[in-house]
């Protein structure tokens, strides 16, 4: 056909490039240290035992079918899901939740409904999103294709290495009224420098006071320290402050659920009958778009989470996780020392969740992956979980020698 002519080849996708970069490199040192995706110390991906077990249960329930989903997706799933993210005792009664196709769904569908309904600040033609400088590359598309106003607010310092806290400040307090703030609920993606608890409060209040809208990413929750409970810390503290949050759920990292696409999608809101009406909103998001969403992962996470057992089993490997992805962390940092690097590592080891964010530059990465076949983003981020003791030593060396 003619216009197919016409067709302009696209780039690759920054992350999901390398990664196919990786899996062509024939070099037998090769490390993929590129992808957010859960390795064992083997090397290998790690389906979670209580996930197996929920599956074998599904496989020998009769009730279990493969019929579509509800446009809002599995009700149980969804509040079980809820429940999860806001707390045993949050009043779902309040929250329009509504299943969606992991974190990317989540966000894509979100953004789509602030862009419809959060008021335009005067003159501007889009809702401003501010997103944080750097963020998961992602968002800035996805938020784009809602036909979002993409900001950044300063979120790290790259002298020190550490949150810029300051900058955030500033610029959330210059960003509009009204504005929509992103936020990641826990282990930010890729830097690893999360805000404290105080900290988190004054942020609360700043937000609050410029009546901006909070909407939270979470992506990591239980990957930060272990614990699903502690790292839903600023989420529960945001609506404990009263703010109608908006909630990107996803399953993809905690429940090892990637290829399944599991998550949710909610506001919290101030009453029952605002949680009606966003609900049927964001259901006429969803069904021109994909329908409905995928079963088979919220069949998991109801599955899971519904019996106490499982839940058990399921929280002891997540911490198994995280306390792998931690030990590499320091390890890392152990190692660098131990051959002979005399940088200050001490940012990575104060980070947490399933990054490194080593500071090292564009050049410095593209050497890693030409002369040693380490393969990462070129912003230096190193997938923790892409490490065990049979590569770890390796990629030390290799980064010691291009920052020495
Ligand atoms: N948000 C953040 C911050 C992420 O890091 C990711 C995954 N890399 C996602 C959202 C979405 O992932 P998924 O769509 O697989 O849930």
């Amino acid at each position: 056909s003619r216009y197919l002519r016409d067709v302009p080849e696209g780039p690759p996708d920054p992350i999901l490039g390398i990664n196919e970069s990786y899996k062509s490199c024939a070099d037998p040192r090769k490390v993929n240290v590129c992808v957010g995706a859960y390795r064992d110390a083997r090397g290998r991906p790690w389906v979670l035992p209580a996930v197996r077990d929920a599956e074998r249960r599904l496989l020998d329930d009769p009730a279990t079918n493969k019929e579509y989903a509800p446009i809002a997706g599995d009700p149980t799933f969804v509040d079980l899901a809820l429940k999860f993210a806001y707390g045993a005792d949050a009043d779902v009664s309040v929250i329009a939740g509504m299943q969606a196709l992991s974190g990317t769904g989540a966000c894509r569908v979100g953004g789509h409904f602030l862009s419809r309904f959060v008021p335009r600040p005067a003159g501007r033609a889009k809702v401003p999103i501010y997103v944080p400088d750097p963020t998961w590359g992602n968002h800035v598309a996805i938020f784009e294709e809602c036909g979002m106003d993409v900001r950044r607010y300063r979120y790290y310092d790259a002298g020190t290495n550490r949150l810029n806290y300051a900058g955030i400040v500033e610029d959330l307090t210059n960003a509009p009224d009204g504005s929509v703030i992103l936020l990641h609920a826990c282990a930010h993606n890729p830097t690893g420098c999360d805000p404290t608890f105080e900290q988190w409060d004054a942020i609360s209040e700043l937000i609050a006071s410029k009546g901006h809208v909070a909407f939270f990413d979470s992506a990591y929750q239980g990957f930060a320290s272990g614990d699903a409970e502690a790292d839903a810390f600023a989420l529960r503290h945001f609506v404990s402050r009263g703010h109608n949050v908006v909630l990107a759920q996803s399953f993809a990292k905690n429940f090892g659920l990637y290829g399944e696409r599991t998550g949710t999608i909610s506001v919290v809101c101030s009453n029952p009958e605002e949680r009606s009406a966003v609900l049927s909103q964001l259901k006429l998001i969803a069904r021109p778009m994909y329908s409905s969403p995928p079963v088979h992962g919220s069949n998991i996470v109801r599955t899971v989470l519904t019996d106490k057992g499982l839940t058990g089993e399921y929280y002891n490997n997540c911490r198994e996780m995280a306390a792998r992805i931690r030990a590499m962390r320091e390890r890392l940092v152990d190692v660098l020392l131990e051959v002979g690097s005399s940088h200050d590592w001490s940012h990575v080891t104060e980070q947490i969740g399933m990054f490194a964010y080593t500071g090292m530059s564009s050049e410095m990465c593209d050497v890693l992956t030409s002369e040693y076949s380490i393969f990462l983003t070129r912003d230096g981020r190193i997938s923790l979980a892409g490490l065990n003791d049979d590569n770890i030593e390796y990629v030390a060396r290799a980064i010691h020698a291009v920052t020495d």
